[in-house]
């Protein structure tokens, strides 16, 4: 086990910022520490570093307690959204940093530390730009220089706090990939705090999804996505449809049609919600007794696929929307006033709240 927390708990003055955290991170990982602004991620990751302490619990890494333990002596390496480089400092310079400045006992001879420079600049991709500063960098070079600089020091960990929060938008999706090449390739343990969905589903191997001080759930992407525990996680987790439903006797009832429940839910008989995807609606031309009727209001082609807004025949009902390929759609375009018949594919079932 690479990072163990147990129990810990963080206030500010009257406001608890952290409500007891129970959290195992394997060597290796990915983890992504995702949530709305607000719910905790930075004064966890803060914790973690040593930069903040702890009111109750404890934080283990490698086996070892460092609850109260100096950030300095915790052998992690950190980045942050705006992490200011020496300005005055090459981009080589800001990289060798953290080794020359080791005890004497443990600093490289420079023939060696250069060597190792130079495998990170190779390893970020700006061997090109040793010499430069930071001020001729762009947003996306200077966090790159910044993760080398927090990588040189190998540490056992690598804590990220929206490291690619100020780049814009096709920047940060190429980092993130890059970043996640860079991790496999050093087998850090990395914990990256992000509040964009997308990012953590694209690079993490688990997210750790985080809500007003408590974990709401950990799983890997697809656990979270396909199996989200409660109607929060599903909608953080990307776009759905929230349907009011009644379960009876495992069969679920919406308007005159009726699906059947999922097998292993734990939900009583009664008013529950069901959660669909846009891409989970299967579309149909004819009724039936396990189809939804319901009424095109708005069709857009947005390029490889509809995305088709429809009101349903169910009392209190939401609009729902949903994405058709062209070939999952019967005979012709979507357009306003359609009748449809819809069923889908994959649902998931919530209390309703
Ligand atoms: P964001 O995505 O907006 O950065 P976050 O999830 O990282 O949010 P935190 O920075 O961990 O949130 O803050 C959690 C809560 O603790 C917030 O309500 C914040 O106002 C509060 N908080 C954080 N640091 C302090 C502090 N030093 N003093 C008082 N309250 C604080």
């Amino acid at each position: 086990m690479s990072i163990e927390i147990r129990q810990l708990q963080k206030h500010f003055g009257a406001f608890t910022a952290l409500h007891g955290i129970d959290m195992a991170i394997e060597d290796g990982e990915l983890i992504a520490l995702l949530g709305p602004s607000g719910c905790g991620k930075t004064t966890l990751l803060r914790l973690i570093a040593g930069l903040e302490t702890p009111d109750a619990g404890s934080i283990h890494l490698h086996g070892h307690d460092v609850t109260r333990l100096d950030a300095r002596h915790r052998g992690v390496g950190f980045v942050f959204q705006h992490y200011a480089l020496f300005r005055q400092m090459t981009v080589f310079e800001n990289i060798a940093f953290g080794l020359r400045v080791r005890p004497p006992s443990s600093r490289p001879a420079e023939a060696a530390l250069r060597a190792q420079v130079e495998r990170f600049l190779d390893l970020v991709q700006l061997g090109a730009l040793a010499q430069r500063y930071p001020d001729q960098l762009s947003g996306g070079q200077r966090q790159r220089v910044a993760l080398a600089r927090a990588l040189i020091i190998e540490p056992k960990v690598l804590l990220l706090d929206e490291p690619f929060g100020a780049l814009d938008a096709q920047v940060r999706r190429r980092l993130r990939r890059w970043l996640r090449h860079l991790h496999d390739e050093l087998h850090v343990t990395t914990v990256l705090v992000t509040h964009d969905q997308d990012e953590a589903l694209d690079v993490a191997d688990r997210i750790v999804l985080i809500h007003q001080g408590q974990i709401e759930q950990v799983g890997s992407p697809q656990q979270l996505q396909d199996h989200p525990k409660n109607l929060f996680v599903s909608r953080f987790l990307g776009e759905i449809n929230h349907l009011p439903a009644r379960l009876c006797d495992g069969q679920l009832l919406l308007g005159n049609a009726r699906w059947l429940a999922p097998e292993g839910s734990l939900l009583a008989d009664g008013a529950v919600a069901v959660g669909v995807r846009p891409y989970d609606w299967q579309c149909g031309d004819q009724p039936g007794p396990d189809r939804l009727p319901a009424t095109v209001t708005d069709a857009r082609w947005l390029g490889g696929r509809y995305r088709v807004e429809l009101d349903p025949d169910i009392v209190g009902g939401s609009p729902i929307t949903a994405e058709w390929l062209p070939a999952q759609l019967p005979n012709h375009e979507p357009v306003s006033g359609d009748r449809l018949h819809l069923k889908p594919n994959r649902l998931a079932l919530f209390a309703q709240g």
